[in-house]
């Protein structure tokens, strides 16, 4: 049986991963279907602190993995299929493995949502970005789209403006989701521009790497235009990998599990770490925070059962 068992590899995850090593609790990582998370999908990572030149997010992963290697974290490929929380030790299935831990940290992190085109995912940290924070200094003096219409691309735009010549917030209504205050913001900057009832039919150019424009559709003339751009932010919402908890921890009302005290779900022995909990910061630093609280937390819930 283990000690520690933690679900995905991201940020989050393997900070986890070196704090629980390094209190001895040989702790085991299965790495998931997006192994090493969401900086895997990113190139030059900028505002992870002790990178003045920045760092590439796959390295920056790899660093991660190394030193929790280093310290006697073990690693399991492959996806867990499913948990019962109902009792501990906590079982969970990875595949046709079983393994039984006494404390678990769900570290599944949340995807980004994405449009779906074959173009966006070839040009993923090539020009099309899923977070405006980590890619929006690449635009200094360009001109950038970003897709959606709530809070998340009205942040989004509002935050790319600072290096963007020009933002065109593309929604695919006339209206926006976003909230009142981010709307005002919106429409008081001069920089943004609205591209209303319009869908993205293409990313252009998958074949070069690099992006250069985006063929749009008007979904009430079906009217269609090419835009030169020269970056996508897709900003249509994320989705936490919460679907095998479902019914065994509380969840909010977007899926995202609930924790108290730090990092504790409502079972006891089970912690979160990461964009699974946190529908709000979702950077790099503070997945890696919360990862080592919920590392801690696992600790001293061992230690107070001794
Ligand atoms: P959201 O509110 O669900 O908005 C997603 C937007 O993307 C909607 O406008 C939706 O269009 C559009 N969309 C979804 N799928 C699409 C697709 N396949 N193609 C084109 N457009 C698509 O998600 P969110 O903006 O990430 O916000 C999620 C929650 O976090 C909200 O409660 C939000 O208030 C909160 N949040 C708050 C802040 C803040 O306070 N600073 C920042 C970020 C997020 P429709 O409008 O047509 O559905």
């Amino acid at each position: 049986m283990r000690n520690v068992v933690i679900i995905g590899s991201g940020c989050a995850g393997l900070t986890a991963a070196i704090y629980a090593a390094r209190a001895n609790l040989q702790p085991l990582v299965v790495r998931g279907a997006h192994a090493g998370g969401q900086l895997t999908l990113t190139t030059l990572v900028e505002n992870f602190p002790g990178f003045p030149k920045g760092v590439q997010g796959p390295e920056l992963i790899e660093l991660m993995q190394k030193q929790a290697t280093e310290f006697g974290a073990e690693f399991l490929e492959g996806n867990v299929t499913r948990v019962d929380l109902s009792q501990r030790p906590f079982v969970l299935e990875v595949h046709q493995e079983r393994l039984e831990t006494s404390t678990l940290i769900i570290a599944s992190g949340a995807s980004a949502k994405l449009l779906g085109l074959e173009s966006e995912r070839k040009l993923l940290g090539h020009g099309v970005s899923t977070c405006a924070t980590c890619d929006g200094y690449f635009f200094r003096g360009k001109e950038v789209a970003v897709v959606g219409g709530g809070d998340t691309a009205a942040e989004d735009a509002l935050f790319l403006t600072r290096y963007a010549k020009e933002v065109n917030i593309i929604h695919r209504r006339d209206q926006l989701r976003a909230s009142k205050i981010m709307q005002d913001r919106l429409h008081r900057n001069e920089k943004i521009k609205f591209i209303w009832n319009t869908e993205v039919e293409d990313i252009l150019d998958a074949d070069k790497r690099e992006v250069s424009g985006i063929q749009l559709r008007n979904i009430k003339t079906e009217k269609e235009v090419l835009k030169p751009v020269d970056g996508v932010f897709i900003g249509i919402g994320h989705q936490p990998n919460t679907s095998l908890f479902r019914g065994q921890l509380e969840v909010d009302d977007l899926g995202y599990l609930i924790t108290r005290e730090g990092s504790k779900t409502n079972t006891p022995g089970v912690f979160a770490a990461g964009d699974v909990k946190d529908r709000f910061y979702r950077q790099a630093i503070t997945a890696a925070g919360s990862g080592c609280m919920a590392a801690m937390e696992a600790e001293r819930f061992l230690e107070a059962e001794h």
